[in-house]
């Protein structure tokens, strides 16, 4: 029988050339569909931060939504989303940041986190850590005791954690 970390393997599909030419997209929602998987993915992620303290998990649009809420679930912790811009309703902070082809900017409400919060930043894939960074800033500007970094899946080949703070602790589960 697969062990259960071969088992999420096997549930994720390699789309090539999506969203564009030359991409390998790593896509989740055939293992968040599949009920083992799931419960294996929150699980796991969950084991790594059980004696941290942790109260909130930002989940970073879209797709760190998914893994985001599990974990924040499992760790009776809160979820706090990090949104494209426009998206939220009340009093935003924002933090703009390239990307291959001009600029791209994340927002969050500006209550969302405060100094007594330690937080999970959590997203399903890292790529060239771009996305991550900037998300990593703004939380930061809000001042919370500790920051931890999360993902699903690390793309090795394109070192996204060079573009992290070295003194922030990176986890994820899988690497490709
Ligand atoms: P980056 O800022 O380059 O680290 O890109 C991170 C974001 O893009 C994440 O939110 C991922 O969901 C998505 N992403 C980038 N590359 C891939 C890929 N090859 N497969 C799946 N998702 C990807």
């Amino acid at each position: 029988m697969a062990t259960p970390m071969e088992y999420i393997k096997s549930k994720i599909r390699d789309v090539e050339d999506f969203p564009s030419k030359g991409i390998l997209f790593k896509d989740l929602t055939t293992a968040f569909k599949d009920p083992r998987a799931l419960h294996i993915i929150g699980w796991d992620l969950s084991q790594i931060y059980r004696d941290k303290g942790v109260t909130k998990v930002v989940g970073i649009e879209s797709r760190g939504f998914i893994g985001g809420s599990i974990l924040a679930f499992e760790l009776g912790a809160g979820f706090v989303p990090a949104r494209k811009p426009g998206k939220l309703p009340a009093d935003t902070v924002r933090m703009e940041y390239a990307k291959e082809y001009g600029t791209d900017t994340i927002e969050m409400h500006r209550d969302a986190i405060g100094p007594d919060d330690v937080v999970v930043l959590h997203d399903d894939v890292l790529a060239t850590g771009g996305t991550m960074a900037a998300a990593y800033a703004l939380v930061k500007s809000m001042n919370p005791k500790k920051i931890y970094i999360n993902f699903i899946i690390e793309l090795t080949a394109l070192n996204g954690r060079a573009a992290l703070p070295a003194d922030c602790e990176v986890t994820s589960l899988i690497k490709y």
